[in-house]
């Protein structure tokens, strides 16, 4: 683990288990904000670049008492990524400004220390250069570069979107370090069509999401391992809050998680 930075600004989301409904609309957003390649063959496992899955989660019950509940896994920005320190080129560094963990594409040297490390499995690797079918090229945004073969990439909360919201800010005269709730939002956040993704500053207590973290309903994934995600997730079920952090059947937790997940 690296050492434990403060910062200003950390940049966080809570993510409601209750309402997602894990229709993927979040994943397909992500794709296109983030100039993810289509994927033409989804057996070919090698191929798939994703930066946002959504797992299936079970309680292991029969009918009528089955339950399942969707959840969206993006990079944690983890208050202490076990990502970052095992990096030997400093390709990925916690970002100071927001708490962001960055990927830094051209000085990656492709040896996957860091999707090792990371217990999230977050991180992919590029096996092949993307490809855009004809026409599809088309939908490449500006904002965001492409990754070559060879490199590893993931989540960044959408930081381009940051960097948008800071240069509004300056050019209307306000402070871009103390932007107003909403300014700045990955693209997940802006489409899930549900209000299961919340993003905003941590340390901001008049955020939303400041106040659903520190709610009775929020844990967060594997939280004792002690990586200090700033990503939460709210549920009113126990059983789901047990599996966020592993707990095993008979083990203590907050409920009696009997059920298990796929992705
Ligand atoms: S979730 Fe994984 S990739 Fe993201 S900051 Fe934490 S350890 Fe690094
Ligand atoms: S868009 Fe919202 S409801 Fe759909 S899978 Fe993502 S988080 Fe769940």
């Amino acid at each position: 683990m690296s050492e434990h930075k403060n910062f200003r600004i950390r940049w966080g989301m809570a993510i409601d288990l209750d309402k997602c409904t894990g229709c993927g609309a979040c994943v397909v957003s992500c794709q296109v904000e983030n100039n993810n390649a289509p994927l033409v063959d989804a057996s070919d496992k090698e191929r798939i670049v994703n930066w946002l899955t959504v797992y299936r989660l079970e309680n292991g019950k029969s009918f009528p008492d089955a339950e399942v509940a969707y959840l969206p896994r993006p990079c944690m920005q983890c208050g202490n990524p076990s990502c970052v320190p095992v990096c030997p080129v400093v390709a990925t560094d916690k970002n100071e400004e927001g708490g962001i963990v960055s990927q830094i594409y051209p000085r990656c040297i492709g040896c996957r220390y860091c999707m090792a490390a990371c217990p999230y499995h977050v991180r992919v690797f590029n096996w092949f250069d993307p490809v855009w079918p004809k026409g599809m090229e088309k939908t490449l945004t500006p904002f965001t570069s492409t990754r070559p073969r060879g490199v590893v990439e993931k989540c960044n909360f959408c930081h381009q979107r940051w960097d948008m919201a800071k240069e509004k800010a300056r050019k209307d005269g306000t402070d871009p370090m103390d932007l107003p709730e909403g300014a700045y939002v990955p693209a997940c956040v802006e489409t899930c069509p549900t209000g299961a993704l919340v993003f905003g500053d941590l340390n901001n207590k008049d955020h939303k999401v400041s106040q659903l973290a520190h709610g009775p309903h929020a844990r967060r994934l594997l939280e004792r391992l002690g990586g200090d995600p700033q990503v939460y997730y709210i549920s009113r079920r126990d059983w789901v809050l047990d599996l966020l952090d592993n707990h095993l059947a008979g083990e203590a937790g907050h409920g009696k998680a009997e059920g298990g997940h796929h992705g």
